[in-house]
């Protein structure tokens, strides 16, 4: 099975922000927003998610890897 991305809740600063959300080419990140400035941490949609690994460098919590 092809590796996918994973977000580590516990390292995730659930910003409303969140640049994961904004870089990934396959739309496969979503967020729910709480307010301007609160939301949930992100959600990685396994199966549009291609494994590029471009969301790992932009988090600035280092809360995604691959796996
Ligand atoms: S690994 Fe690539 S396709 Fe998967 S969530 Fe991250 S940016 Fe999107």
């Amino acid at each position: 099975m092809s590796k996918k991305a994973v977000i580590n809740i516990k390292k995730c600063d659930q910003s409303p922000f969140c640049p994961v959300k904004r870089v990934c080419p396959a739309g496969a990140v979503t967020q729910n927003k709480k307010g301007f400035f609160r939301a949930d941490a992100p959600k990685i949609d396994k199966d549009k998610c291609t494994g590029c690994g471009i969301c790992l460098k932009v988090c600035p919590m280092g809360a995604v890897k691959i796996s």
